[in-house]
């Protein structure tokens, strides 16, 4: 069924792409539909009595609503429910949210190319919701930008506005993630129930039992986030560690660096305090290993899948200690979660490849080399920013000496 309704074409196709839509008043010779002459927000608020409430992607409602308001101006519903997150750039007056958007991107922080509207005063950019809750904000990112998230709603092309121009699509490339300095600064600060500690956690928490395993290992993510500023590399290694000690199964690593990856997406809040403790505990307190690194070799396409996580959990114990495992087959076989010592003594030499035996203060001992040279690189080039810092705050004459950053490694 054809329409020759563009507004009613326009909210088809909306709908289609998963964005629920309802039906907003319309500007009408600079009143609003709604007559009332005090109308805040001339074309702008919905019809339904329900509200937001009411937006959907069922056709048939759809059809139904531009039958009976052929001119309604269309709102489609951003947050979780559409997958939307909306960029408002409004360049009325002194509040010049493109100007503002130009400040943050000499800044380094900048918007990519994206689903774009112009409006009646700017531009609405359109971006992937990023999977956890965002806030509606206004002007918390500068002037002129405010951002549409749960329980919000925009005026899509081709709407009228109030001062006569029409919302157009500008753009009409595939949605972009939301970036992640905007996530940062919207995302809802409530905090996730039940969140616990690890050392609640560890002391507290008996088996997780399948069904709750994901839920619980999340909670523990968003503390290592949010209480000790965690990134994702770091908290990986932690989850992997719970989930063979106390998840009966455990669940599998894809999994927890789905979960480690969704609680990074919150940002990182760190007290000066633990910052500094840490630094003094260790001095590449900053240093990250990312398993992944450690996934990528080709000697995993010939592992079975077990071989391949038993392998996952002794790269991650080793990880926690420098690159170095213990030799001794049992306690190997037990850190491995293995089912039998016998397979896992069968298989060993496989899942152990990328390990060599070395001995360490007269104790056999199996080390990870890739992993072990990376750690003493950075620490050596971290020494040696360290003096070269030193000594050009002492004499001033070093100031040309390249000092190398670090590697590091997201
Ligand atoms: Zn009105």
């Amino acid at each position: 069924m054809s329409t020759t309704n563009p507004m009613l074409a326009a909210a088809l196709s909306y709908a289609e792409r998963g964005w629920p839509v309802l039906p907003l008043h319309s500007p009408t010779g600079g009143a609003c539909s709604c007559r009332k002459p005090t109308c805040s927000s001339v074309g702008k608020h919905p019809r339904t009595h329900r509200g937001l409430k009411a937006a959907t992607t069922d056709a048939r409602k759809i059809r139904q609503w531009w039958t009976q308001w052929p001119q309604a101006n269309i709102g489609i519903l951003t947050g979780a429910g559409s997958g939307l997150v909306v960029l408002d750039v409004d360049d009325k007056g002194e509040k010049q949210g493109s100007h503002s958007l130009a400040l943050r991107a000499a800044d380094g922080h900048e918007v990519p190319t994206t689903f774009a509207v112009r409006t009646g005063n700017g531009r609405h950019l359109y971006f992937k919701h990023p999977g956890i809750p965002v806030a509606n904000s206004v002007q918390k990112l500068g002037a002129g930008l405010d951002v549409r998230g749960e329980d919000g709603y925009v005026v899509a092309a081709p709407s009228a506005h109030a001062n006569g121009q029409t919302y157009e699509v500008e753009s009409c490339q595939e949605l972009a993630d939301a970036p992640s300095w905007i996530v940062a600064a919207i995302a809802k600060k409530e905090k996730v129930k039940g969140v616990m500690n690890e050392e609640e956690f560890r002391n507290n928490v008996p088996v997780v039992a399948e069904g709750e395993r994901n839920d619980t290992l999340y909670k523990l993510a968003c503390s290592l986030r949010g209480q000790h500023g965690m990134e994702r590399g770091q908290i990986e290694p932690i989850l992997l560690h719970y989930n063979d000690e106390k998840c009966d199964p455990p669940l599998d690593a894809d999994e927890i660096f789905r979960i480690a990856e969704t609680a990074c997406k919150f940002p990182a809040e760190l007290k000066g305090k633990k910052s500094a403790k840490r630094q003094e505990e260790n001095p590449l307190y900053w240093f990250k290993f990312n398993l992944r690194d450690f996934f990528s070799d080709e000697r995993l396409n010939i592992m079975t899948d077990y071989q391949t996580g038993w392998h996952t959990r002794l790269i991650a114990f080793a990880w926690q200690r420098g690159g170095f495992l213990p030799a001794d087959r049992k306690t190997l076989y037990k850190l491995a979660r293995a089912k039998s010592l016998k397979a896992f003594n069968a298989d060993c030499d496989i899942v152990l490849a990328d390990f060599e035996e070395v001995t360490v203060n007269d104790q056999p001992m199996l080390k990870n080399r890739e992993m072990a040279a990376r750690y003493s690189h950075t620490l050596q080039d971290w020494m040696k920013k360290k003096e070269a810092g030193e000594a050009s705050r002492a004499a001033r004459i070093n100031a040309a000496r390249p000092t190398v950053a670090p590697t590091m490694v997201h």
